[in-house]
């Protein structure tokens, strides 16, 4: 018995190997999905950690029931309205749906399981469109990439022992399911199963979002709160180019200028740049068609067209990560045999944009007995975040910057403010930003344990009131954006 166990587990193990192995380029549906996930995790179990962080909604039904939650939703599951009984097709499409489908992430680094200190947090977000399905492709493709070049090629080896990765190769599992057939142009799967556009779902600094919090969005709202996440990319097709926040402005930000400039706006462009420019075609700025060029490939997103409840903006204000967009191709859900391609014009700039999480200055706030301090607010002089960026549980901040010269300012209430003056080099090829820690002198539990939280009102809107100003561009933007909607 034990022999033939052993013989059993031992062929288990071989095809998990070979399913690791080799990944074609070709569309991988959900069951199809989680079992190269799967495999890659029972082949490289010390290097990976495989987790879901949430369940679509197809199955469930959501009812209003204002005040049971922040979100005012609550979630019940009910039999499959859309199938009939007796129906084996549909009995099986029930089945499979009943409880929504996971919303995989697979974490790669050599402390895949847990954050360490010094270590920065990144990832990789795709198809939050479902039918945007080129990234949902090449993350697999990344995935494989990383995993067999790990401790045989230098450079893959260190950027994993430095930094861990988070790829998340379907936000919207529901809506790729829902579209049959490669189109490139806008379908239905856009969406999730409520019909909810996941890159608007999310709470808004400019204005007010009255859509309902979706499952997914949920999810990947506890995910950003969760983890120290620093940088970040959200992978979407039906154009060519990197966008950068804002998404979403005012006339504080530049909306009348037709630009929402963040305060970090120069480091956004080198992010962007950095993609845009180690793809093999995207830096051209030809766009999809001669009526769009983006020049050196890059937008700044609300320059494209204004939107609200947008997953970057979120990300970096509420999140302290910085997130671009990147529409990776013209064609929204191209031809499986294009996937080869598009994973050889995108593997180097998926590498070198992850490189950047080292970019700045990273450390830790302590007290004089070296505790650490949660929640002090750690911000670079002249460039002050609405909702200011704060450490994490074990005291740490990360701030991507550019290399030059900067005064970081901690602050912990009740004590004087400390300033550091830092010169910070280009880092990104060590694998590691400038370290600087700061000490303070004993702190309180008292302080210690204060919660610090950032409102999730529209941040920007009270700047707009002081400065009253006019919106006449509006109406005009409204127009020359209506047709560009469909995209981010
Ligand atoms: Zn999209």
């Amino acid at each position: 018995m034990r022999a033939a166990a052993g013989g059993v587990g031992g062929i288990l193990i071989l095809c998990l190997l070979s399913a690791a192995a080799t990944l074609d380029f070709k569309y991988h549906h959900t069951e199809e999905l989680e079992k190269y996930l799967r495999g890659v995790h029972a082949a490289h179990p010390s290097l990976t950690h495989l987790h879901s962080i949430g369940r679509s909604v197809e199955g469930r039904v959501q009812v209003p029931d204002m005040g049971t939650n922040e979100t005012g939703l609550h979630l019940i599951e009910l039999e499959n309205p859309f199938v009939t009984p007796g129906d084996e097709e549909g009995a099986k499409m029930k089945d499979e749906a009943k409880e929504g489908r996971d919303l995989w992430v697979l974490v790669l680094g050599r402390f895949p399981t847990h954050h360490k200190i010094g270590i920065p947090e990144f990832k990789y977000v795709a198809n939050m469109h479902g039918d945007e399905t080129v990234g949902r492709e090449i993350l697999l493709h990344l995935i494989d990439f990383l995993v067999t070049s790990y401790g045989r090629d230098p450079v893959i080896t260190r950027l994993l022992n430095n930094t861990r990765v988070h790829i998340m190769p379907t936000m919207n599992p529901d809506g790729f399911e829902a579209t049959k057939v490669p189109d490139c142009y806008y379908t239905r799967g856009r969406y999730n199963r409520n019909g909810a556009d996941l890159n608007r779902n999310f709470p808004d600094a400019f204005e007010n979002n009255s859509a309902n919090i979706q499952p997914e969005t949920q999810a990947v709202m506890d995910w950003i709160k969760n983890e120290t996440f620093v940088l970040s990319a959200n992978l979407h097709g039906g154009a060519l180019v990197a966008s950068y926040t804002f998404d979403n402005g005012n006339p504080v930000t530049g909306s009348l200028k037709g630009y929402s400039r963040s305060p970090d706006d120069d480091v956004f462009i080198h992010l962007a740049k950095t993609y845009s420019s180690n793809h093999a075609s995207m830096y051209k700025g030809t766009g999809c068609d001669n009526r769009q060029t983006f020049p050196g490939g890059i937008t700044n997103g609300y320059s494209w067209y204004q939107l609200e409840g947008g997953m970057q903006d979120y990300n970096y204000v509420w999140g302290q990560c910085f997130e671009i967009t990147l529409e990776l191709s013209c064609c929204k859900y191209p031809p499986a045999d294009q996937l080869e391609k598009f994973w050889r014009d995108n593997k180097v700039a998926l590498i070198e944009y992850i490189k950047q999480v080292h970019l700045g200055v990273k450390g830790q706030v302590t007290d004089k007995n070296g505790n650490p301090i949660p929640d002090a607010i750690v911000e670079v002089k002249g460039r002050p975040h609405v909702c200011p960026y704060r450490t994490n549980e074990q005291g740490e901040y990360f701030l991507l910057l550019l290399p030059g010269t900067y005064v970081i300012n901690a602050t912990v209430p009740g004590f004087k403010s400390m300033l550091k003056t830092v010169e910070i080099p280009d880092n990104t090829g060590n694998f590691s930003a400038l370290k600087q820690d700061f000490s303070f002198p004993e702190v309180s539990d008292k302080i210690r344990s204060r919660v610090a939280s950032c409102p999730k009102t529209p941040l920007y809107q009270e700047l707009t009131r002081a400065s009253a100003a006019v919106k006449p561009t509006v109406h005009v933007l409204v127009l020359m954006t209506v047709t560009l909607v469909i995209f981010k």
